[in-house]
């Protein structure tokens, strides 16, 4: 079954965890993701697709995830709009918490293949700090995006400019200052 669900919400108590494991699907609505992300640069039109199982052995649980989704923003070299895919697999096992750690696990967790329970699995905090976390810095529509002209602002991806490759006299104090970057 399929439903659409606030990610924070997505948290698997260890005790319905049997011998044969959990499989399920899950969807996160756009605006859901998009609230999340929370970066107006960063636009969410399909729902984020996780589908998601848990196993268990004795008192280690292993969580296996794969998300499917897609970021709609803008090349942040020649400014085209792009489409960000995420194909994500994720891989952890959780171990019982020790009583001295942190009440947030999931902030807490260091290494990205093991977390902690107590009750509950954090199943959805994981999932979206990893994905937030695996976002680049800079979003590039192509890794070899040439992007724009620095004196005429075509688009170089398009062919080359018709431009002389000279600056205009009042854009040479701008290019100066950003040329000292
Ligand atoms: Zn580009
Ligand atoms: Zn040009």
């Amino acid at each position: 079954m399929v439903k659409a669900m606030d990610i924070r919400n997505l948290r698997i108590p260890v005790d319905t965890i049997g011998k044969a494991g959990i499989e399920r699907d899950v969807v996160l609505s756009p605006e859901e993701f998009e609230s999340v992300l929370d970066d107006e640069d960063l636009k969410v039109h399909v729902p984020l697709e996780i589908h998601y199982t848990i196993t268990r052995k004795e008192d280690v649980m292993h969580a296996s995830v794969h998300v499917k989704g897609e970021i709609f923003t803008y090349c942040s070299r020649c400014l085209s709009p792009m489409v960000y895919s995420i194909d994500r697999h994720l891989e952890s096992d959780y171990m019982r918490a020790g009583p001295g750690m942190n009440e947030a696990l999931e902030e807490a967790r260091s290494n990205p293949e093991l977390g902690y329970y107590r009750k509950e699995i954090f199943l959805g905090e994981y999932i979206m700090s990893e994905l937030i976390l695996d976002l680049p810095a800079r979003f590039l529509c192509d890794p070899e995006c040439k992007g724009l002209c620095p004196y005429c602002g075509a688009n170089l991806n398009k062919g080359p400019c018709s431009c002389s490759g000279e600056v205009e006299p009042r854009l040479r104090v701008m290019k100066k200052l950003l040329d000292r970057r």
